[in-house]
């Protein structure tokens, strides 16, 4: 082996971890998600990686193998997927660069935090491979880059400060980590525990996931399943697992079709608007293109209009070339699968909005934005997504939205025009001498 690298992580980071680790975070257990997502991830990477590329050949199945014992109080997790160089260990594991725990941290800042708002916003985001601090004093990371000629390598921390990195012998390709148990997490180490966890967080994991040497999960994905079969609580695990959230999905799609494309999918809307857009920080799209179950592109995207970045879940396109490159993905195939996705949302929002109109406006309220982003810059859609808008009128309450088809509906006999007031905040207009000429003739104004 060569020699040990002592590295300090960044102050950052350092704080994340002080946090984490005395976290009183009830639902210690989502670290386990965190990295079984991980795990998956790089397994999906690395199957990726060998469709396009040579040289990536498979040592091992593309599996999960998770082993817990109760004597030594340990938890290990390992995937034979994409693994990790040295510099990426570094990188990856070193730095909070990546989007759940930078969020976690802005949001903490903001909030003041309090021990209440920090487990609260540690749920909301999620933070990653550092939740396994929740749970553990000492962690190892074993692992080896599946690109051909990569050596193996080992990261070690006990969460304080610092870390080392060393290179090391027999370390398969992919990654293992073996986590020390913390007394207060004890249970973690325990077979029974485990199996729920995965039941519960893990079961649409699309790779086997082995505890102790048996297979636990299911894992035909849910979107080739019957919409029939798929039950509403299936919809809630599967989507916290793709949108890697804690709410519910408010809305869902189970949508497929085989003329003019073979498409499976299931979509989802979140049940809260996504705080990163709140933070003002443009969210990331949140529907992953797969192809016969393959991942292709991760959060593509090129496969819905941007006004939709919120809406999570997947696409499955059977008729994709497996090996087309990325960029060949771009046109043709990509937009015509774009339009059709558009459009089947489109109509998806429609049906919510008949279905249940209180509900369809709530949802306006939080999400309604997008559609007014849609309305700018998709002109293909426009006029579409225009019988979406919903405002408050001068016979609507605070909060209260109805459509324009419906304005037209009850506006007064004669009356030829629309009337509209545009101001800040609905108390402007209600104090506006415009608007009382409106209200003596009794016409109905929109905001
Ligand atoms: P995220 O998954 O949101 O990027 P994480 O904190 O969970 O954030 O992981 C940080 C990064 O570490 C990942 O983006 C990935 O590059 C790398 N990583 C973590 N676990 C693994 C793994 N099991 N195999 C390969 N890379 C991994
Ligand atoms: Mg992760």
């Amino acid at each position: 082996t060569g020699q040990e690298q002592h590295h300090e992580f960044k102050t950052e980071t350092k704080k994340l971890l002080h946090i984490v680790a005395n976290s009183l975070y009830s639902e210690k257990e989502i670290y386990h998600s965190e990295l079984i997502s991980n795990a998956a991830d790089a397994l999906e990477k690395l199957r990726h990686m060998q469709l396009i590329e040579q040289g990536f050949e498979a040592t091992h199945p593309l599996e999960i193998h998770i082993s817990v014992d109760k004597e030594k109080c340990t938890f290990i997790i390992q995937d034979f997927g994409i693994g990790m160089t040295e510099e990426e260990l570094n990188q990856n594991l070193g730095t909070i660069a990546q989007s759940g725990s930078k969020a976690f941290l802005e949001n903490l800042e903001k909030e003041g935090g309090s021990s209440m708002s920090k487990d609260k916003i540690i749920g909301q985001f999620g933070v990653g491979f550092y939740s396994t601090f929740m749970v553990g004093d000492k962690i190892k990371v074993y692992s080896r880059s599946a690109r051909p000629g990569s050596k193996g390598y080992c990261w070690t921390t006990d969460g304080l400060g610092s870390y080392t990195l060393a290179e090391a012998e027999g370390v398969a390709v992919g990654t293992k980590i073996v986590i020390e148990l913390r007394e207060d997490s004890a249970n973690f180490a325990s077979k029974f525990t485990i199996d729920s966890v995965i039941k519960k967080y893990s079961n649409f994991v699309g790779f086997p996931i082995h505890l102790n040497g048996t297979k636990v999960n299911t894992v035909e994905p849910l979107w080739t399943q019957d919409k029939s079969a798929v039950t509403t609580d299936q919809h809630r695990e599967f989507y916290r697992f793709v949108a890697n959230a804690w709410d519910d999905p408010q809305f869902t799609l189970h949508y497929r079709t085989d003329a003019p494309m073979s498409i499976r999918s299931i979509l989802y809307v979140p049940e809260h608007l996504l705080s990163n857009e709140l933070l003002g920080q443009r969210l990331e799209p949140g529907v992953s293109l797969y192809s016969r179950k393959v991942l292709i592109q991760p959060k593509s995207k090129a496969l819905l209009p941007e006004w939709l970045r919120f809406v999570k879940g997947v696409v499955d396109l059977e008729d994709l070339p497996l090996n087309v490159s990325r960029e060949l993905l771009q046109d043709n195939v990509l937009s015509k699968l774009r339009n059709i996705m558009t459009a089947r949302i489109i109509r998806w929002f429609h049906n919510e909005s008949h279905q249940n109109p209180d509900k369809f406006n709530k949802f306006f309220l939080d999400f309604g934005q997008f559609l007014k982003e849609g309305i700018c810059i998709d002109a293909q859609s426009k006029k579409d997504i225009a019988k979406l808008l919903r405002y408050e009128t001068s016979a609507t309450k605070e909060g209260e939205l109805i459509g324009l088809k419906e304005y037209v509906e009850r506006k007064k006999e004669g009356q030829e025009r629309i009337y509209y007031l545009l101001t800040p905040k609905r108390k402007f207009a209600e104090e506006s001498p415009y608007l009382e000429a409106f209200r003596k003739k009794d016409i109905e104004v929109s905001s």
